[in-house]
């Protein structure tokens, strides 16, 4: 009898970085992303943060909801992306259709809004996702996660890029060629200093890889390393679309005592500590808006707000600065 989990996607590509999650390092945060959205009840909290090998289809649902990369797939989407760059309307596609398609990734599942960006914003002409089996699949709840995170790139204006995506849901829409030009070609062909700048980026090795699984390593999220990544080349009219739509601003009351125990639970160093007798400093690049600090403060001091336009004016400077 096949190994479904093999079959189907890839339990092996979920990293799991327990400490990282909200749950593990404050005990009263009620964060329950990751549960909420596991169709197959896989995920478990008691005891630290595990994933059940018996009930994990490799669906990666969970690595696109993780605020903190407590939960991330092991997949290399640079290199994804630098294949499919390589090929004019190229196929992305899954474990189950990589024999048709131009790159893999274990599931599409794991495309969150993020990936999404990056692949609007760094291709050209058009990508196709290779959803043709994803019907008779155990993860095929995953389209209707593709689609809203696709509805939600396009509603906050950003799906104006380089590159169109479309989902194919049968075979018939698919037009896969086994072709590749060569990297000289392909940017000849396109001409986009932009796919030529985000391609080198995106291939850049993290900085940040080495330093894992401790608990009081702070380090961003591959997702927003990504998003970072992706908005350093686009133009300030995109950047603020993005900022409004993926940033958040942690700003401090009257109330704050400079206890600067925010810093230490903040797992992605947005918060550093400041001078003594003022609030930590902020750091809006860094931020994923988790709200962990929110939750662990006791004096109720700060607010972590979703949206550049409702800022306080105390999180705009910090915000200008970050972006100047
Ligand atoms: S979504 Fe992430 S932070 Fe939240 S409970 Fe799950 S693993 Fe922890
Ligand atoms: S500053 Fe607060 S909301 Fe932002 S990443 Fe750190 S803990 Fe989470």
């Amino acid at each position: 009898m096949p190994d479904r989990r093999t079959d189907i996607g890839a339990r092996d590509d979920l990293r799991i970085e327990s400490s990282r999650c909200k749950r593990m390092r404050f005990s009263e945060s009620d964060c329950s992303r990751c549960i909420d959205i596991c169709p197959h009840g896989a995920v478990t909290l008691e005891g630290g943060l595990a994933i059940d090998p018996e009930r994990c289809r490799g669906c990666l649902l969970c690595t696109a909801v993780c605020p903190v990369g407590a939960l991330e797939h092991n997949s290399d989407f640079a290199a994804c992306m630098t294949q499919l760059s390589r090929v004019p309307e190229p196929v992305l596609g899954c474990i189950r259709t990589k024999e048709s398609a131009n790159a893999s990734l274990a599931c599409l599942g794991g495309l969150s809004e993020e990936h999404l960006l990056a692949l609007i914003h760094t291709l050209a002409g058009s990508l196709t996702l290779n959803l043709s089996v994803c019907g008779d699949c155990p993860n095929s709840h995953g389209i209707s996660e593709i689609k809203s995170r696709l509805e939600a790139v396009s509603a906050a204006g950003l799906d104006c890029g380089a590159c169109r995506i479309n989902l194919a849901e049968s075979v018939r829409e698919i037009r896969y060629r086994d072709e590749s030009v060569d990297r000289r070609s392909f940017f000849k062909s396109f001409g986009s200093a932009l796919i030529k700048s985000a391609a080198v980026v995106l291939s850049r090795p993290s900085e940040q890889t080495e330093q894992r699984s401790e608990y009081a390593c702070k380090r961003v999220p591959a997702r927003r390393e990504l998003l970072n990544k992706t908005r350093s080349e686009l133009s300030l009219e995109l950047t603020g679309l993005i900022r409004e739509h993926f940033d958040s601003c942690a700003s401090f009351d009257q109330s704050c005592t400079a206890c600067q125990g925010c810093t230490t639970i903040c797992p992605t160093g947005a918060l550093k500590t400041g001078e003594s007798d003022i609030p930590p400093t902020f750091d809006q690049l860094l931020c994923t808006g988790c709200g962990l600090c929110r939750e662990f403060c006791l004096d109720g001091a700060i607010r972590v707000l979703k949206n550049a336009s409702n800022l306080q004016p105390s999180c705009r400077t910090a915000q200008a600065a970050n972006s100047g």
